[in-house]
């Protein structure tokens, strides 16, 4: 069986080296010509849901990566005012870095992605951009087409390809992404002495939101590696190069657009422009906020739209498929986009091996993922739009919902 997946993200990586550990044939084509050429965020939250998924995939050394390239566990949620005066603060149960499904911390998107790539150099094609497939008129199996004039030949395509999905475009023309109107200005600061000596203190155990107004909120996270990637790397997968990765604090202004300027002057500046704008809308908060972001790295700065998918009814199983933000883009206000992509990457990982060792018909296989995926999937993003939903911006009100249900609230 000869798997081809486009898109090189978290979800279509991770599911590569599954694949490529059962010994299936698989073959990675992404657009961009390489890892880090294009701004797509940096800190992400990652759970039990992720990493289930990638210990399913990953060799037992790259797990072993990916746990000591974590942030320090998270232990709890704090939403403050923009005065730090604190709100609400949620204790989590005691994060088990050692147990996959109790694991509850921060990763570095690149981080994360050097560890998916590594050992799978000779079957990621960077620069390729998929067009469309065509079923083959003889002999099974597909051609996948790409902008280059290039062709592939595969019995299982596999849609990675994130929220603009083209591969989801051919085969599902009626399942759509809108813009939910929410827009999110993200940006990053180097933990200096300067920094660190007046963080505010809840960051060291976990995330925290604030509450600016009721349309603007502003959510923070740290990534502070419990080992440095590069000596983590050393000891486990020498190869993989992390390009000095530092800790960092990681900041998202996030509201409904009309919190921000208008989007075409926001898509006309750049980094330093949007950190001048952010700047500007923290004028008034307390000065340890307002540090975080004149300290921030000017080209790291970037203004996003918020984007979700709209329910899918299920579909017959073919020899095509889809993962991660391909099928099921949410917005990011509870982190779970990129845990619903590894999971996928796990479920699908395993169900395309039984087929390969004959243990089902490959359409089964494919139809017992889907089934199960649309389902987790969709209440993923149900949930996390109804966080987005809520006033006080939707970062801060994502802290706030989590207080609701999960965790002990101690004030
Ligand atoms: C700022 C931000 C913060 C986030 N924070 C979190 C978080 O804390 N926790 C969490 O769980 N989730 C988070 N998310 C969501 C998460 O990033 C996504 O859900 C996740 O990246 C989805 O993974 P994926 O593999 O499906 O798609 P992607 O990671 O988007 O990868 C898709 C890949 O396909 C490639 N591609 C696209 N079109 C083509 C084509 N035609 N041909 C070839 N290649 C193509 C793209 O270049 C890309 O590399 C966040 C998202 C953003 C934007």
């Amino acid at each position: 069986m000869r798997v081809a997946i486009v898109g090189a993200g978290l979800g279509g990586l991770c599911l590569a080296q599954g694949l490529r550990r059962t010994g299936i044939d698989v073959v990675v084509y992404e657009r961009d010509t390489g890892l880090d050429s294009r701004r797509q965020g940096y800190r992400l939250h990652m759970d039990g849901r992720a990493a289930q998924g990638l210990q399913a995939c990953l060799p037992p050394d790259l797990y072993e990566l990916f746990v000591a390239t974590a942030s320090s566990p998270s232990r709890q949620v704090t939403v403050v005012t923009k005065q730090l005066k604190q709100l609400h603060r949620v204790e989590f149960p005691e994060p088990d870095m050692s147990v996959p499904a109790r694991v509850n911390t921060s990763v570095d998107r690149f981080v994360l992605r050097t560890i998916l790539l590594a050992g799978l150099e000779d079957v990621v094609h960077f620069g390729k951009t998929f067009v469309r497939y065509e079923q083959k008129d003889t002999g099974g199996g597909m051609r996948v087409l790409f902008e280059d004039g290039t062709e592939d030949i595969a019995d299982v395509l596999v849609g990675a390809d994130g929220a603009g999905s083209r591969v989801r475009g051919q085969y599902l023309p009626l399942a759509r992404v809108r813009d939910t109107g929410d827009r999110a200005l993200y940006g990053k600061t180097p933990l200096t002495d300067d920094i660190q000596a007046r963080l505010p203190e809840m960051l060291w155990d976990g995330f925290a939101a604030v509450v600016g107004s009721r349309k603007l909120g502003m959510a923070l996270g740290l990534v502070r590696f419990q080992e440095r990637p590069a000596d983590a790397a050393a000891r486990l997968w020498p190869t993989a190069d992390f390009k000095d990765a530092d800790s960092y604090v990681m900041w998202a202004l996030s509201g409904k657009g009309g919190a921000f300027p208008a989007d075409e002057r926001m898509r006309a500046l750049d980094g330093p422009g949007l950190q001048a704008v952010a700047e500007d809308l923290v004028r008034g908060w307390h000065q340890d906020l307002r540090q975080l972001i004149t300290g921030a790295a000017p080209e790291e700065t970037f203004f996003l739209s918020i984007r979700t998918s709209d329910p899918v009814e299920p579909w017959p199983a073919t020899t095509v498929t889809l993962l991660g933000d391909a099928i099921h883009a949410m917005p990011p206000s509870r982190g779970s986009g990129a845990n619903i992509a590894l999971k996928d990457a796990g479920r699908l990982c395993a169900e395309l091996t039984r087929a390969a060792e004959g243990g089902q018909e490959l359409l089964e296989a494919i139809g017992r993922y889907e089934t199960d995926m649309i389902d987790y999937g969709f209440t993923a993003v149900r949930d996390s739009l109804a966080l987005a939903r809520q006033g006080g911006g939707p970062v801060a009100a994502a802290a706030t919902f989590l207080s609701r249900l999960t965790g002990r609230r101690t004030t």
